[in-house]
């Protein structure tokens, strides 16, 4: 049987398609109609080597070359992915179900900012000089050698290119693991970096579950690893990268706070909160779920969200006015509906959504819970669906303090028209992104990453090179040696 999305191959080595049918089937189900649109299979440890092997091979050869030839590969990459947007943006829908109105602009787009960004950073990568007296040290920022990506399953184009574009831009070569759930993005990764001019093994593919993933983790090879994952599989990665000294990058989940004002703009307040809870069905990381709303401007906030919510157009993906797409998975919707009924018991009030939409597909609606109280489940837990959490505060020193009042530490906004207010707000909030009167914004130029157990490192940004590179210094010596006998 052939489907509309198969793949060549299901891992992409050395610059070729790779298969070994005797690895685990992975059948890729479209999330709007719950159909099969695909099938891969898990790499065998033969794949895992193979691609391993390729990877330290091909870096050596990568990081010879200059900066500046690097940088014109992935700018060329850039190049090649924007010309591509729709094609891949189709690819990303099917992959993952949110809508080709999001796709088209949020998916292969940041992709390219990436390999454009650090295509244009890579001729820039330099040491610095020390002077010493007469004698001086220089130092050399060197790459660390063959890295390890693993992605979740929410941005797969997205998440290879903010991995693969600094990794490669230092003169890396990365083995990128996706998500068991939406296998297909990164390959076209692979075969875009091949054709703008990257030497084959530079950037590999390999498909497989945890398993795979912690195999790779665990390889001597393997000089660092960055994940993009949730805290539980965070905390078992960087325990396996601990045992081998290796470098990492986490970049893991949040329950942000989303902290609004009787001052804020009501309009631009409502429109916050929606970006922070309901793009791609709320399965994102950075989602500000826990909207802390002030007395006053309390009920216009809830009237107003909900009516702007029954503007949303939820069905086909592929329709491009269609703007709320299925969950990623049978699977994920069920944890989130999970947490729906856990609300309900726990005495918070529905206010909007909240039901499973009779139709193929994984289809849920946007779902607003208010009185919600910090000690709730669906206040302390990460939920990864579009569940928006309505809590009550009196005072800015309150807002900030339970703003605070979490494990995690992804990102935190607030809406407010008193200036001082919202930077004090953004100073106090111990989070890695912070918004001020906007939300979930997140360019190519900024770092971002989480604080607290949200992760380690920073993606994005002059600041991604620190997390793909090591020092090393070189002291030289201009006179003769004093040895002490
Ligand atoms: P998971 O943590 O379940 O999986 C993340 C990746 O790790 C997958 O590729 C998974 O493989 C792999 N994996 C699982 N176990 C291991 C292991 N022991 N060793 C190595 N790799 C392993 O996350 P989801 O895919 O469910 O994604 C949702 C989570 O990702 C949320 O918590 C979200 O907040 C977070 N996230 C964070 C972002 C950030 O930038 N901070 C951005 C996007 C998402 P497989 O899926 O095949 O099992």
């Amino acid at each position: 049987m052939t489907y509309p999305t198969q793949p060549t191959a299901s891992h992409f080595i050395d610059g070729v398609y790779v298969e070994d049918t005797r690895g685990d089937l992975i059948e890729v189900i479209y999330p709007a109609t719950g159909k099969v649109i695909a099938q891969v299979h898990a790499a065998t440890p033969a794949i895992i080597d193979q691609a391993l092997a390729a990877a330290t091979r091909a870096q050596k050869q990568w990081a010879a070359m200059t900066g500046a030839e690097r940088g014109r590969v992935l700018r060329r990459a850039s190049d090649i992915m924007r010309t591509r947007n729709r094609d891949l943006s189709v690819l990303e829908t099917y992959d993952t179900g949110k809508p080709l109105q999001e796709t088209l602009v949020a998916d292969a787009t940041s992709g390219a900012d990436a390999l454009e960004y650090f295509g244009g950073l890579a001729g820039a990568i330099t040491g610095e000089h020390i002077q010493l007296g007469d004698d001086f040290v220089y130092t050399r920022r060197e790459p660390l050698g063959v890295c390890v990506g693993i992605g979740a399953w929410n941005y797969p184009t997205q998440i290879a290119c903010w991995k693969g574009a600094p990794a490669l831009a230092c003169g890396n070569a990365m083995v990128f693991k996706p998500s068991e759930t939406t296998p297909l993005c990164a390959l076209k990764v692979a075969e875009i970096l091949l054709e703008a001019g990257a030497p084959a093994g530079v950037f590999n593919v390999v498909q497989g579950m945890g398993a795979v993933g912690a195999s790779l983790v665990a390889d001597p090879r393997v000089a660092k690893v960055s994940l993009t994952g949730s805290v539980p599989t965070g905390r078992k990665v960087y325990a396996a990268a601990a045992e081998g000294i290796r470098n990492v990058t986490m970049e893991l989940g949040g329950k942000s706070p989303l902290v609004i004002f009787d001052d804020a703009n009501l309009e631009d307040a409502v429109g916050g909160a929606i970006l922070a809870n309901f793009y791609s069905s709320g399965q994102v990381c950075s989602n500000g779920t826990r909207v802390f709303v002030q007395g006053g401007i309390r009920a216009a906030f809830i009237a107003r969200l909900c009516e702007r919510l029954d503007q949303i157009k939820m069905g086909d993906p592929m329709d491009e006015t269609t703007n709320f797409g299925p969950m990623v998975s049978e699977q994920q919707r069920k944890v989130v509906q999970g947490f729906i009924a856990q609300g309900i018991a726990e005495g918070a009030t529905l206010s909007y959504g909240g039901q499973v939409i009779d139709k193929e597909g994984f289809f849920i609606q946007p779902t607003v819970f208010s009185d919600v109280t910090d000690d709730m489940v669906i206040a302390r837990d990460e939920i990864f669906g579009p569940v928006l959490s309505i809590l009550s505060f009196r005072d800015e020193e309150e807002a900030l303090e339970r703003s605070n009042n979490t494990e995690f530490g992804l990102a935190a906004g607030v809406f407010t028209q008193d200036l001082t207010r919202a930077h004090r707000m953004a100073a106090g909030f111990e989070a890695g992104t912070c918004y001020i009167n906007t939300y979930n914004l997140a360019p190519v130029e900024a770092p971002f990453g989480g604080s607290k157990q949200s992760g380690v490192g920073r993606e994005n940004s002059k600041g991604a090179i620190e997390y793909y590179t090591q020092v090393k210094s070189v002291y030289v010596a201009m006179g003769p040696v004093e040895a002490p006998f």
